[in-house]
């Protein structure tokens, strides 16, 4: 590692100080489970001048019920917390679903929900060590081209985007999407609220380095909503999804009334998949309703050279999920 500065602001007003002191040079530290990697690897050619930890920033912690019946999730709360928390089991099942699914246990107890939303990608060429003949560069590093698109890309996008294909890590942001909930971020002008898929765009995430993630807000889902979360990986327990599905699903009298469905795995962004939630809406989740979904979720596939096998995957965990009893 190279040298930094470290602080321990003991405020969320002084953290933003110190950021806008910095111009971009500071990073944040949370757990640290994704950011010290990035940093012993050196696979950016930015080096943060200071680490500003801010896990003593007291308010930015805690699962609790709001006043309209949703959720707030503080940004500092840990994976494992999030994952076996009794209201985010009960009322939001998809979500304890995919915080469980993340890495193992020693990462859950250290990584938070906010670090989980703001990692960086797992491109394996983005991610090459500096000290194994130095990083490599690419389009996503702001110079260079993509070497997925002619390297190996057998991890890597299969819906339609040009200028970078490594898939969004966070499985909390599939499941988050899919709740329909939004992250609030604080910076100097104040505070911002966002749809969680908005925050993730092919080349970065959308806030600046002087911003926080401060909070999670999930709304109440409708009632009878069934919810799943279904990650297909190569190894277990420990690895990101090839493929998930998060969805929430609103059945009335046998019938879908509302559908809401993200993809994970297959796109650098929580990609909803609107001709699923199409397919199924009005309809009575039969196995040919799964069927039809399924095709449709797949309909927009763009593979690569290697990852065409991704589509298979995805089909059949759309039918899983849209078929599960057990979220009902
Ligand atoms: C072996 C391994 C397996 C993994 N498997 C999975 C997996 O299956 N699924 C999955 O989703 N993830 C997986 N991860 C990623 C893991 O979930 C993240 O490392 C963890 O959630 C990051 O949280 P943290 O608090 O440690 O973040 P940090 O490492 O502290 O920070 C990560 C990034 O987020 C920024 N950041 C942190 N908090 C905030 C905030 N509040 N506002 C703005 N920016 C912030 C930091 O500046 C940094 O850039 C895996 C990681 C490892 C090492
Ligand atoms: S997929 Fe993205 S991160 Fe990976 S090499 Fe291409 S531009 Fe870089």
């Amino acid at each position: 590692m190279k040298p930094f500065e470290h602080f321990n602001p003991p405020s969320l007003d002084e953290a933003l100080s110190l950021l806008k002191r910095f111009e971009g040079k500071a990073s944040l530290i949370a757990g640290g489970t994704d950011l010290l990697g990035v940093l012993k690897d050196r696979i950016l050619e930015d080096y943060p001048a200071a680490l500003v930890n801010i896990k003593n920033i007291p308010g930015l912690e805690g699962i609790a019920e709001d006043r309209a019946g949703g959720l707030r999730i503080g940004a500092l709360a840990r994976l494992a917390e999030v994952g076996r928390s009794p209201l985010v089991k009960t009322g939001y099942p998809v979500l304890s679903q995919a915080a469980e699914s993340v890495a193992s246990l020693e990462i859950r107890n250290m990584g938070t929900i906010g670090g989980n939303l703001c990692q960086d990608v797992r491109c394996l060429y983005y991610r090459y060590p500096h000290h194994m003949g130095g990083r490599i560069l690419c389009h996503r590093k702001g110079s260079g081209p993509c070497h997925a698109v002619k390297g190996n890309n057998r991890y890597h996008a299969i819906m339609g985007f040009k200028s970078c294909f490594a898939v969004c890590p966070s499985d909390t942001a599939i499941a988050l999407s899919a709740l329909g909930a939004e992250i609030e971020i604080a910076g100097a002008r104040g505070t911002r609220t966002i749809p969680v898929q908005n925050l993730y765009s092919p080349l970065s995430l959308e806030m600046s380095k002087e911003e926080i993630v401060t909070e999670i807000r999930i709304p109440k889902p409708l009632p009878e909503s069934r919810q799943a979360f279904l990650k297909f990986t190569e190894r277990k327990p420990v690895d990101f999804a090839v493929v998930s599905v998060a969805s929430v699903i609103a059945i009335r009298d046998g019938r879908c009334t509302k559908a809401s469905v993200f993809l994970g795995g297959v796109a650098p962004v929580p990609l909803r998949a609107e001709a699923l939630e199409q397919a199924v809406e009005g309809r009575r989740l039969d196995a040919a309703t799964a069927e039809e979904a399924a095709l449709a979720s797949a309909a927009g596939a763009r593979p690569l050279s290697d990852n065409a096998y991704k589509v298979e995957i995805l089909k059949s965990l759309v039918k899983q999920a849209l078929l599960s009893e057990s979220n009902e």
